[in-house]
């Protein structure tokens, strides 16, 4: 069995050169090739020994993912990667161009475990975690369609490609908990993608322990964001079935104790949906929980799912339940899921593709921070 080149940590890739009997400095330029260059195949790893090269292909692989389409929204400003695994299964992702930020937003698994009633990714069928090297080569083969790699003319315009990395495709982050933290590790080394913690989102639906251990993890670096959805424990239970298991009072005090830990703040997602959580009371009970740990809200407007029978909130709504926040002093943001023109929805397009039939295609969401002009 071959394994995947780039879930391999720079430890991991010198202890292996080393039994090759290969100098560990190697190491450094293999994973700069793989990183930083966004190479796909051995071929383009222009400073290495033949030897070596043939070590290593006949032991790993380089690429894992076959890109098959690219749809880019009307606006230019978004543009989806539908992927296809090893194992013949298609996976989403999503790049974002806005206000000198190039966003890629990762999916972690191949459907979703969690099951929120108003979430398309839990409806399909869940087929597996993705590995770290799958999740992280998402971002660097966006990457290369961003900068081309120039070999042998001394420039390597992409370095600065990606800026950010938000993990709010398919799949819920920490229930695959070791494939994340190794890519985010990756993402954040020296000798990976360089990216600082603050440029890393991770959005989760409230896995407590897993998000205790996370901060611990990452040393509170990178960006939390919770998918909240109400402030009340029967509406939560309906909307995200785990907070039957994982509560909202004790999630409360779990982030309370964390967010003196974090060196970022935290966010809440509050997806809107009518006569669901828009109201004034619900408002209120939102900007309580915001309020007691100084968390920033994103409101995502509910985008409709064919198999969910949910409303979508009118854009005077959405400013409502806005300004009723801001009036209790919470800091809000409004998304919107990008490019609704190409299946931006994350997961759509895959479905679409997938093999998996008995299903009418659901529509799965990725919703990406979007920032909508401010509300007058
Ligand atoms: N599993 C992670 C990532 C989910 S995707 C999590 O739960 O946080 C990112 C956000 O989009 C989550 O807040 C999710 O609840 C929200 N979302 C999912 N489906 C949506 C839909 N149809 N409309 C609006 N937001 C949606």
């Amino acid at each position: 069995m071959q394994s995947q080149l780039r879930s391999i940590n720079l430890t991991e890739l010198e202890t292996l050169l080393k039994s090759w009997s290969f100098p560990t400095y190697r190491a450094r330029q293999i994973l700069n090739w793989l990183h930083q260059k966004h190479i796909t195949e051995f071929g383009e790893m222009k400073n290495l020994p033949k030897k070596l090269l043939g070590k290593l292909s006949e032991s790993s692989l380089v690429s894992v993912l076959k890109l098959r389409e690219t749809p880019k929204s009307n606006d230019q400003s978004s543009q989806k990667y539908l992927f296809e695994t090893q194992d013949g299964h298609f996976l989403e992702s999503v790049l974002i161009v806005q206000g000198g930020r190039n966003t890629v937003c990762v999916s972690t698994q191949l459907g979703c475990k969690m099951k929120c009633s108003f979430c398309a990714s839990g409806m399909g069928k869940f087929v597996r975690n993705l590995t770290a090297g799958e999740i992280i080569e998402q971002v660097s083969r966006v990457a290369r369609t961003l900068s081309p790699l120039e070999v042998g003319n001394g420039r390597d315009r992409s370095l600065q490609a990606i800026t950010n990395v938000v993990f709010m495709g398919m799949g819920e982050p920490l229930d695959n908990y070791d494939a994340t933290l190794r890519a985010i590790k990756i993402l954040m080394a020296d000798w990976g993608f360089g990216l600082g913690g603050r440029r890393i989102t991770v959005s989760t639906c409230g896995i407590i322990p897993k998000i205790e251990q996370f901060v611990k993890d990452v040393d509170g670096r990178v960006r939390l964001s919770i998918s909240l959805h109400s402030s009340q424990q029967t509406v939560r239970n309906e909307l995200v079935p785990i907070n039957k298991r994982y509560n909202l009072d004790d999630l409360m005090s779990a982030l309370e104790q964390l967010y003196r830990k974090l060196k970022r703040e935290i966010t809440f997602e509050y997806t809107l949906i009518q006569g669901m959580n828009n109201s004034p009371e619900a408002a209120s009970g939102l900007a309580r929980l915001a309020n007691r740990i100084h968390a920033k809200v994103n409101i995502i407007p509910y985008n409709p799912v064919r198999e969910a029978d949910y409303q979508s909130p009118t854009p005077a709504q959405v400013k409502t339940f806005c300004a009723l926040l801001e009036k209790k002093g919470v800091r809000v943001t409004v998304r919107q899921t990008a490019g609704r023109d190409i299946n931006a929805a994350c997961g759509q397009l895959r479905l679409d593709r997938e093999p998996i039939r008995g299903t009418s295609g659901p529509k799965l969401i990725c919703s990406i921070k979007f920032n909508l002009p401010p509300i007058p």
